[in-house]
């Protein structure tokens, strides 16, 4: 599944091996057959928010959630359920300098992109760090998710313009009920966005509030449209 186009950029960090369970992987292809089938893939999904579960009972309609307290973006997609093995995927990425799983899951991600028919954005915006937190781990996983997805699609990618402005708490780390305050105004983002469709990408999206915090931003940055693409969905 993962474009070999991409692959090939990032040559000197494919082993041939699977990246989960380390047995030999087919020509070009980071996982094992085996481990490819084992991942959570998104079936039916709110088109707002991209929550999965039994409340989606009708195609194409929002879920309660959405229809009560609408989101700032447009739309939400998921290439995964926040799920064994892609949760560890990501965890290994994010805290464990695994960065070639940026191409693994961000090849995935385009590629769920990709079936979609969906309109493409005119640009993509990685969802920031904060400068301490990007001291302290060294990179920003959402933007090197976002390189391979925009690279895919061909689109442009600005990480100057948008800045998390203050630092946060991990939104994991809190209970639901304080997760939009925790989120509000902490981004600030450039008049770049003016006129423009915009996708922000993340790695994980659980309550929403922090991509829904961004796209509040960019909205008053004058973006016409903010959609959103995450890896996976909680
Ligand atoms: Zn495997
Ligand atoms: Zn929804």
């Amino acid at each position: 599944m993962v474009d070999i186009s991409l692959g090939n950029i990032h040559r000197g960090l494919w082993s041939g091996n699977c990246l989960l369970c380390a047995a030999r992987a087919p020509a070009g292809k980071d996982l094992c057959p085996a481990c490819e089938r084992s991942l959570p893939r998104t079936e039916s999904a709110c088109p707002r928010c991209a929550a999965h579960g039994t409340a989606m009972e009708i195609e194409g309609v929002s879920c309660g959630a959405c229809q009560t307290h609408p989101p700032a973006y447009t739309s939400a997609r998921a290439a995964f359920r926040y799920a064994t093995p892609v949760d560890k995927l990501i965890q290994d990425l994010k805290y464990h300098d695994r960065l070639e799983l940026s191409r693994l899951l961000g090849g995935y991600l385009a590629n769920h992109l990709q079936a979609l028919i969906d309109p493409l954005p005119d640009v993509v915006v990685p969802v920031p760090l904060h400068s301490s937190r990007l001291r302290e781990r060294g990179y920003n996983q959402s933007l090197e998710i976002a390189r391979f997805v925009a690279q895919s699609l061909e689109l442009p990618i600005n990480w100057k313009d948008a800045q998390r402005i203050r630092p946060t708490i991990p939104q994991t780390e809190l209970p639901r009920e304080q997760r939009r305050k925790n989120v509000r105004g902490a981004f600030m983002t450039g008049g770049a966005f003016a006129g423009r469709r915009v996708a922000i990408v993340d790695d994980v999206m659980t309550s929403g509030h922090t991509a829904n915090a961004l796209a509040e931003s960019l909205l008053r940055s004058g973006a016409v449209e903010v959609r959103v693409w995450v890896v996976a969905r909680a």
